[in-house]
């Protein structure tokens, strides 16, 4: 169930969206007034952008922007939004976004591409293990793309490892969707009651929210714990809220796939300009297809690697390898930069520790300052000297650490209204991007 598109040349796919483009630019100059305003401020005369190359021309939209003139960003009267959602919202102010029938059902046909995408079938059953409420999209996407594909869908929703593996027994899924860190705790409840994960139903985890890979898509830490217990395929996704769209990877497992069909791809240096192929830049996203709020030239605020050549599942499309951080929490420390997943990835190496957070500031000479605090049922002398050995081998920088209390940790990691556990705390005045 590939569409036809995703197999065309490179040449082909381009013309095609630079077709869809120009019916969206008619689309919101008629009906955005952010954007029509927009085009009238920058002076830019709509019927001159036929190339993907011509795009560079118009401003990119930033988060600012939704936040400020939200309201200004719908195309549709509200009569016409079925369903409200909300972005996360962990920096700053959420927004929302309003989806129409229409809307629904390109979000439907892109899951259901990407579930397609790795290798689920109608013949399979999934389990949500991700909220469906709480003005999330992703759960609902998740559900109507099951819906569309043909496939069951169990929705448990999120936590509660008891009730999981009970649904499990009970339904006999095929596939979990679920934050991968939470797979360990299946794990870790099957193995203290009893319960052979390896004789289950599951033969695989669409995974959201963290990554599974390193940038040359061999597993990380997290994923590596996972699968040494739990012989499953395990499968990552990238989305958001704002793309309405999704990036999975097929069962070779070489990036996330795009679907041209329902969103443009650009890759941004800082200065908005188009980075040389392969190198890593922020996602600039324009979406297709979207009625109630279509978005040009977003900046998504995501660090990402684009692959370009034909992958071997038959798609022509591009991949974009594990999401290297957030912009906005790039740390430049002693002329290096890295972002806090690598972090992550590296803490989540110590099976000593319960867990964590990062927290970053700036020093008295106006440089980002590291401090991991650690909840440790242990501390030893040895531990803060592994670790400190570990981030200047592998980071080439040499946190501060600090050993806090778990249950202290915790507090931090969960504030109320939060969907997911904070894992870093940015304290710079100056902030970068
Ligand atoms: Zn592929």
């Amino acid at each position: 169930m590939i569409p036809t598109i995703e197999k065309r040349s490179k040449t082909e796919i381009k013309e095609f969206q630079e077709e869809q483009l120009r019916l969206l630019l008619k689309y919101l100059d008629k009906n955005s007034s952010f954007y029509k305003k927009w085009f009238a401020q920058h002076n830019i005369d709509i019927s001159t952008i036929n190339k993907l190359e011509d795009l560079v021309r118009i401003p990119v939209t930033t988060k600012d922007n939704l936040q400020k003139y939200n309201s200004d960003f719908f195309c549709v009267n509200t009569s016409k939004i079925v369903d409200y959602v909300t972005t996360s919202g962990t920096t700053g102010k959420p927004v929302f976004f309003g989806l129409t029938d229409k809307d629904l059902d390109r979000l439907a046909y892109n899951e259901a591409m990407s579930f397609a995408c790795s290798k689920v079938t109608e013949n399979d059953v999934i389990q949500l293990m991700t909220t469906i409420d709480r003005r999330f999209m992703a759960g609902l996407a998740y559900f109507l793309g099951a819906r569309k594909l043909g496939a069951g869908i169990i929705r448990v929703g999120a936590g509660i490892p008891e009730l999981q593996w009970d649904s499990i027994h009970k339904f006999k899924p095929t596939y979990l969707i679920a934050v991968p860190s939470f797979l360990l705790k299946l794990i870790e409840y099957a193995e203290n009651n009893d319960i052979d994960i390896n004789k289950s139903s599951v033969k695989g985890a669409i995974c959201i929210g963290e990554p599974l890979k390193n940038q040359d898509f061999s597993l990380n830490v997290l994923s590596e714990k996972i699968k040494s217990k739990w012989h499953i395929d395990l499968f990552s996704t990238y989305a958001s809220t704002e793309m309405g769209t999704a990036f999975a990877e097929c069962e070779y497992q070489q990036g996330g796939h795009h679907h041209p069909e329902l969103i443009i791809v650009e890759i941004l240096d800082e200065d908005d300009n188009p980075v040389k192929e392969g190198e890593e830049g922020e996602l600039v996203v324009t979406t297709l297809g979207v009625e109630a709020m279509p978005l040009l030239r977003f900046k998504t605020g995501d660090i990402v690697k684009a692959h370009s050549e034909p992958c071997k599942c038959g798609r022509n499309t591009l991949r974009l390898g594990p999401v290297v951080g957030r912009k906005k929490q790039m740390i430049k420390y002693k002329g290096t930069t890295i972002y806090p997943p690598a972090m992550h990835n590296l803490l989540n190496d110590f099976a000593e520790i319960e867990n964590y957070i990062i927290e970053i500031d700036n020093n008295e000479i106006g440089t980002d300052k590291i401090t991991i605090k650690i909840g440790a049922n242990e501390v030893t002398e040895d531990l803060t000297e592994k670790l400190k050995d570990h981030f200047r081998a592998k980071l080439r920088v040499s946190p501060q650490i600090e050993f806090v209390s778990v249950k202290e940790i915790n507090v931090l990691r969960f504030p109320k209204m939060s969907r997911k556990p904070l894992l870093f705390i940015d304290k710079r005045k100056r902030k970068v991007g």
